[in-house]
């Protein structure tokens, strides 16, 4: 199982067995892809066991529900109190990655739900390594332009991470592995660089950080939120523009980011090498400071990390 360490999932208001967190062939969010989803990450810090900007990722989930009038029933407190209590009811203390889904459950069959079908909140956590492999880190990843392109602008909102938003994800990744690349870059409907299939994307020329603005289709990331704030804090500044393809091609560096990837170097696009083939200086001062929030040797000056309370497990015990 890929799922390593989980043993117990949160399932709207109990903790149940991994194994009986299933659902009903008829749930809606099945058929209709309606469903708000999170990942966040939990680092081992030389500190301890810390949740990463968890508070933000809820916000999100809530943000990504507001725009299908999906109706959480909790609060988002209670949310992020009850994340942790997974990590710590799974015992997964060497850092972890929690997943969060709303999805609308077994009601009526009809496209739009009615007002009391029912809508379920879950909570599952695993340990996780780096996503594109142990070496992308370090040594960057070969990366291609999809011929899928990402959803236009008033299709399906990309700044929801919804269930149903991840077919064209699944697109553009599953043809990039096909071809033999590690990730697939979309355009968006007017050509213009959009994002990686689960990941935003920066480019570095002549010393100038550039990644797509919030209209280039994408989802806004909260490690692209991260890495412009730290960014800024080694007075290095990021502009948000409209990048054309072959900007791609001539740019210095590039990386990925994005909870599972975290920051990942791109060495190519297309076999065309970027830069010098490996990861470049700017990529690698950001890598440094982002990894240091968790090494001990960046300070925490935005309050992105929170404590797994050890008291906590007892006083959700209600919830
Ligand atoms: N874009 C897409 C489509 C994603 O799925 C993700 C991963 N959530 C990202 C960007 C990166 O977002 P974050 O940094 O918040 O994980």
């Amino acid at each position: 199982m890929s799922f390593k360490g989980a043993k117990l999932v949160w399932h709207n208001g109990q903790m149940i067995p991994w194994k009986e967190a299933t659902v009903h062939v008829m749930t809606h969010a099945l058929h209709y892809g309606s469903s708000v989803f999170e990942g966040i990450r939990v680092y081992k810090t030389s500190k301890g066991l810390k949740t990463f900007r968890l508070t933000d990722h809820i916000q999100r989930l809530f943000n990504s529900a507001l725009i299908y009038r999906i109706e959480i029933p909790y609060e988002q407190l209670t949310l992020v109190e009850v994340c942790k209590k997974v990590i710590l009811a799974n015992e997964l203390m060497k850092g972890a990655y929690i997943r969060p889904i709303v999805f609308r459950g077994l009601g009526n069959v009809g496209l739009v739900p009615k007002e009391n079908d029912p809508i379920n909140v879950s909570i599952a956590a695993w340990e996780w390594g780096p996503y594109l492999g142990a070496n992308a880190l370090e040594k960057g990843v070969d990366v291609c332009v999809s011929s899928w392109q990402r959803v236009a602008p008033n299709t399906l909102p990309a700044l929801a991470k919804a269930g149903g938003n991840y077919l064209s994800s699944q697109l553009i990744s599953a043809e990039a592995k096909r071809l033999g690349f590690a990730e697939g870059i979309a355009l968006d409907t007017n050509g213009m660089v959009s994002e990686g299939a689960g990941e935003n994307l920066f480019i570095i020329r002549d010393k100038q950080i550039y990644t797509p603005p919030s209209a280039s289709s994408i989802l806004t990331g909260i490690t692209r939120d991260s890495v412009m704030q730290l960014a800024s804090q080694l007075n290095l500044k990021v502009r948000e523009e409209l990048i054309p393809r072959e900007m791609l091609y001539l740019a210095d560096e590039a990386f990925f980011t994005g909870t599972a990837v975290e920051i990942t170097p791109i060495r190519s696009v297309d076999r065309i090498k970027i830069g010098q083939g490996h990861r470049g200086p700017i990529t690698k001062q950001l890598q440094d400071i982002f990894f240091g929030l968790f090494n001990g040797d960046t300070e925490d000056n935005h309050g992105w990390l929170e404590d797994l309370d050890e008291n906590l497990a007892d006083s959700t015990s209600h919830i």
